[in-house]
């Protein structure tokens, strides 16, 4: 009797734990179905339906700072890719530049941005791309470019750095040399995806300009206020330009060699050239910039050997560029809003 209740006993657990593990496999079920059909929606969303959702990218964020980080990253697991267009761009924008703007206001108007960077909450971003801007004594238009281009790169669902490299010393300014250096030094930090090679005094219009890169290298100022926002000549490869890791590995990089004003962006369009890829550009009506006016900088005259240099790049490629880039770096400062990089080229020709 004892016998035959213990086996009872015995079966009626084994019956009860079945059960329960029937159960948890259908709860299994349920959850990774939503999860899998959630990452599959966002992929084949079309255009339409991403501009017909109309949440701010500032309500959003303002949700997404009320969970606690480590909520943010469980979900971050499970989340997809961003949307291939933004649902937050706002197209042509009129851009006002007020004298008075303090860093500590941009600051202000920015408090997801640390040390630089920025990632979106609600997707995973399509690229990590690095912004790399030389720099030397234009406090006030870097002021403004750093106003306008974070809230530009938060709509743009981008995964993101700014860089900032100053040419310290009186050596003539080198753009080229100051592009090489934040190449090498951002790639020290995160493994960026791509490079936004980018001046100081450009300020970009209409956030369908945007700043990811492609199959091929982009140059995305096709027009700007200064020249009646047209192309200044066919081959023209100035001003901001996006080359993913291996794009400009491959042609190794700009050449060290231009001081003072002119020639390098002309350089590397003949590098890229020269390893067959070619230059696309977005459409003229959203590859439009604001130049904001200045006079040529003392140490950055024109560059007078920039044609004999123009005509060697074949024989010259190859040595001269990234992987001959010789600088001191002087500091790598983590500021709110961008990473400062001071480098000192002063082994090279002096200001004349
Ligand atoms: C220079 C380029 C410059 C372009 C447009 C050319 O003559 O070589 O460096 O970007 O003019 O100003």
């Amino acid at each position: 009797m004892a016998l035959s209740s213990y086996v009872f006993h015995l079966f009626y657990k084994f019956k009860v734990l079945v059960l329960v593990t029937l159960c948890l496999m259908v709860l299994w079920a349920t959850f990774s179905y939503f999860v899998n059909s959630r990452q599959e929606i966002s992929k084949p969303k079309s255009m339409l339906e991403n501009f017909r959702k109309v949440t701010s990218l500032e309500d959003s964020q303002k949700e997404d700072k009320m969970e606690s980080t480590a909520a943010v990253s469980t979900l971050k697991s499970f989340q997809g890719p961003c949307p291939t267009v933004s649902p937050y761009l706002r197209g042509a924008i009129k851009l006002t530049f007020k004298a008075s703007l303090t860093l500590e206001e941009v600051e202000k108007e920015n408090p997801q941005v640390a040390k630089g960077r920025y990632h979106p909450m609600e997707c995973s971003a399509l690229q990590h791309v690095a912004i790399l801007i030389p720099h030397r004594n234009r406090e006030k238009h870097l002021l403004y470019l750093l106003e306008h281009l974070h809230p530009f790169l938060q709509r743009q669902q981008l995964d993101y750095g700014i860089y900032v490299i100053h040419q310290a010393g009186n050596t003539k300014f080198n753009r080229a040399k100051l592009l090489n250096v934040g190449y090498l030094e951002a790639l020290k930090e995160a493994n960026w995806d791509c490079f936004i090679f980018h001046d100081v005094d450009l300020v970009p219009e209409n956030d369908f300009n945007i700043y990811m890169c492609d199959r091929q290298p982009k140059h995305l100022v096709v027009g700007r206020n200064n020249t009646g926002y047209r192309l200044r000549y066919r081959g023209y490869f100035g001003g901001v330009t996006a080359l993913t890791r291996d794009q400009f590995y491959k042609v190794n990089g700009f050449s060290n060699n231009y001081w003072g004003w002119g020639g390098e962006d002309d350089d590397l369009r003949i590098r890229v050239e020269m390893q067959k890829m070619r230059v696309v550009r977005p459409s003229a009506d959203v590859a439009r910039y604001t130049m904001i006016f200045h006079k040529r900088d003392h140490g950055n005259e024109e560059n007078g050997e920039r044609m004999k240099l123009l005509r060697q790049v074949s024989r010259t490629w190859k040595t001269d560029g990234l992987n001959s880039c010789s600088y001191k770096l002087l500091s790598v400062e983590h500021y709110p809003l961008y990473v400062n990089i001071t480098v000192d080229f002063s082994m090279q020709p002096k200001i004349s």
